[in-house]
C-alpha cells in the first residue's frame, strides 16, 4: 500500500501477514531519482522488532497453509503475478528508471524478464520431482524433494526487480515461505512488485513478506537468524563473505551470486561488426553497474588498435542522459558515492595507465543534478593495476592484450571472481578450447549477456556459490529426503 504524505511523494510501507503494515519505530527513509535528485518514495525503515515480527508471521503461514504441498496453487499464483505484472509493465517500468536511474528501455526488458522468468516457474512448480531406485531386492528407495521452509531473500540495487523475482520465483515454485529485504535505494520497485502480489488470491497470507531497511540491520539480522533456513544473497562479494560467517549459527543452507571481472576475448578472426556494439553494450548497460559486466576486454595483439579504436567510437557516441528519455543510451550512476568510487578507479587508471576515453563526472546543465559519469576506456595499465583486477561497477572498461590461446586463458584467469567471459572468434575449435579452459559460470561464445530463466547462472571461485535460474535454480531452494521402503 501507498499513501502520500505530502500528497505527492508515495510512502511505501512493509507486507507482513499479508497486510500493509508500518515499521514499529515509524521511522522513514528516502529514496531519489539519481537522475535529477528528486525525491522518490519514503519507505519503512524497519528494525530488529519488525524482522522477528516479519519471520514469525511466514512461518506461521508455511505451517498452516497447504502452500508446501500444493503445486497447482504455487503455479497459479505466479502465473497471476507474472499476468498482473504485464497489465502493469510501463507503470513498473518508470518507477524502475525513476529509482535506480537505468534507461527506460533496459526497464523495460528488467520487467519482461521478470514476467518470463515468473512463467517459467509457475510451470516448473508443478516439476519439483525427486526420483526413485530398486536398492536391494526388498529394499526401495525414494528420494523426495521437499521446501526448505523459511527463505530470506536479500537483493541489490542494480537489477532490483529481476534479481529479486529471479531469487523470488523458484523459492515460491518450490514451496517455501519467504521474505524478501530489498536494497535500501531501491525499495519502491520491490514494493511496487508486492502491490500486485498482494492481488493474488492464490499467495496463502502471509507466505511472502517484504520489509525494507538498512542491511547492516535487517539483512544481517536476517542472516543470524535460526529461525531463517536459508539466505539468498544477491550483491557484494565482502557482504556475501560476512553473510557466509553470520548463517553459521544455525548452519544456513546459502546461495550466493556475487561480484564480477569478467573479460572479453577477441581474437583476429571475430567478426568486429558483430563484436564492438555487444562488448561496449557489455560494459555500459546499467552504467556498468552490473554483475556480468564485461569490464575487460583481451585484444589479439594483431588487432589491438582497431578494435580500441571502434569501441572507444562506440563509447563516445553513447547518448548519456535522463533514463527517462526513450533517446538515452545510458543514464546515470545510482548515488553520489558510486560516482566516487568510480572516479577513485579513474584516477588510479590515470596514474598507471592511458585513459583512452572519458574518466569524468559529467557536469554542467541538466547533468547538474545527477549522478553522470562518461563511458571510460583505460589502457597499458598492469596486471596488478585494482582497475583490472577489482569490480568497480561503473561503465569503466580496462583494455588488456594478449599474444596466443594459452596467454589469453592465463589473463581471462587471472582474477578473484568466476561469473562470466566471452569470447570472439570464427574458429569452433578454439572457441571450445577456450570455453573448458575459462574458470567461469557462463561463457558467451560470439554474443554476451544473453540470460534465460531456463539456463542456469552463478559464479566459480569468489562469484558466488550455487546456481540460479533453472533446473538447478529450483533444486536450490529444496531439501533432498531419502524415504527408504523395505517389503516383507
Ligand atoms: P551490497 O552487498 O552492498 O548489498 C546487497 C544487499 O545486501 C542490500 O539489500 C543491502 O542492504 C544488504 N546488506 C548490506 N550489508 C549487509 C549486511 N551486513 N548483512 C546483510 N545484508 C546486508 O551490494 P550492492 O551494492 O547492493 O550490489 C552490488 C553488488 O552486487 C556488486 O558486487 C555486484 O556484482 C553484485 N551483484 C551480483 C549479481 C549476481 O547475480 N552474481 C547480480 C547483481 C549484483
Amino acid at each position: 500500500m501507498t499513501t502520500a504524505i505530502d500528497k505527492k511523494t508515495p510512502v511505501y510501507y512493509n507486507y507482513v501477514g499479508g497486510e500493509w503494515v508500518e515499521s514499529v519505530s515509524k521511522e522513514r527513509m528516502e529514496s531519489f531519482n539519481p537522475a535529477t535528485g528528486e525525491l522518490v518514495s519514503y519507505s519503512q525503515k524497519s528494525d530488529l522488532n519488525d524482522v522477528k515480527e516479519t519471520i514469525h508471521s511466514v512461518h506461521h503461514s508455511y505451517q498452516r497453509s497447504d502452500w508446501a504441498v500444493n503445486p497447482k496453487r504455487r503455479y497459479e499464483a505466479l502465473l497471476g503475478l507474472a499476468r498482473k505484472m504485464t497489465e502493469k509493465m510501463e507503470h513498473l517500468a518508470r518507477i524502475l528508471t525513476m529509482e535506480q536511474g537505468k534507461t527506460i528501455r533496459e526497464s523495460r526488458i528488467e520487467i519482461s524478464g521478470c514476467i518470463d522468468t515468473l512463467k517459467y516457474f509457475a510451470g516448473a512448480a508443478r516439476t519439483v520431482c525427486g526420483r526413485s531406485i530398486q536398492l536391494e531386492p526388498n529394499n526401495f528407495g525414494v528420494i523426495v524433494k521437499e521446501p526448505i521452509g523459511v527463505v530470506g531473500i536479500i537483493s541489490p540495487w542494480n537489477w532490483p526487480a529481476l534479481l529479486m523475482i529471479r531469487e523470488l520465483a523458484p523459492a515460491l515454485a518450490a514451496g517455501n515461505g519467504v521474505i524478501v529485504k530489498p536494497a535500501s535505494l531501491t525499495p519502491s520497485i520491490s514494493v511496487e512488485i508486492f502491490k500486485l502480489i498482494d492481488e493474488v488470491t492464490d499467495f496463502p497470507k502471509g507466505i511472502v513478506s517484504i520489509i525494507t531497511g538498512p542491511g547492516s540491520l535487517i539483512g544481517a539480522a536476517m542472516a543470524k537468524s535460526d529461525k531463517i533456513d536459508m539466505i539468498s544473497f544477491t550483491g557484494d562479494t565482502s557482504t556475501g563473505k560476512a553473510i557466509m560467517e553470520m548463517g553459521a549459527s544455525n548452519i544456513k543452507k546459502l546461495a550466493l551470486e556475487l561480484g564480477g571481472k569478467s573479460p572479453n576475448v577477441v581474437f583476429p578472426d571475430a567478426n568486429l561488426d558483430k563484436a564492438i556494439p555487444v562488448i561496449g553494450k557489455s560494459i555500459f548497460i546499467s552504467a556498468g553497474q552490473i554483475c556480468m559486466a564485461g569490464s575487460r576486454v583481451l585484444i589479439h595483439e594483431s588487432i589491438k588498435d582497431e578494435v580500441v579504436a571502434r569501441l572507444k567510437q562506440f563509447a563516445e557516441g553513447l547518448r548519456v542522459e535522463n533514463g527517462l528519455l526513450e533517446s538515452a543510451d545510458m543514464g546515470p550512476l545510482v548515488s553520489k558515492s558510486q560516482v566516487e568510487i568510480v572516479q577513485n578507479f579513474c584516477e588510479i587508471g590515470r596514474q598507471e595507465g592511458r585513459i583512452i576515453t572519458g574518466g569524468r563526472q559529467i557536469t554542467g546543465g541538466q547533468y547538474d543534478n545527477g549522478h553522470y559519469f562518461s563511458p571510460t576506456i583505460i589502457d597499458e595499465l598492469p596486471a596488478s593495476c585494482r582497475v583490472v583486477k577489482e569490480e568497480i561497477f561503473g561503465p569503466v572498461l580496462a583494455v588488456q592484450t594478449f599474444s596466443n590461446e594459452q596467454e589469453a586463458l592465463e589473463i581471462a584467469n587471472d582474477s578473484d571472481f568466476g561469473l562470466s567471459a566471452g569470447i570472439w572468434t570464427n574458429n569452433l575449435n578454439r572457441a571450445m578450447k577456450m570455453t573448458r579452459g575459462i574458470k567461469a559460470g557462463t561463457v558467451w561464445i560470439n554474443t554476451y549477456n544473453k540470460n534465460f530463466p531456463e539456463a542456469e547462472f552463478g559464479g566459480y571461485k569468489q562469484s558466488g556459490l550455487g546456481r540460479t535460474r533453472g533446473i538447478d535454480g529450483l533444486m536450490e531452494y529444496c531439501e533432498t529426503k531419502h524415504v527408504h521402503i523395505e517389503t516383507d
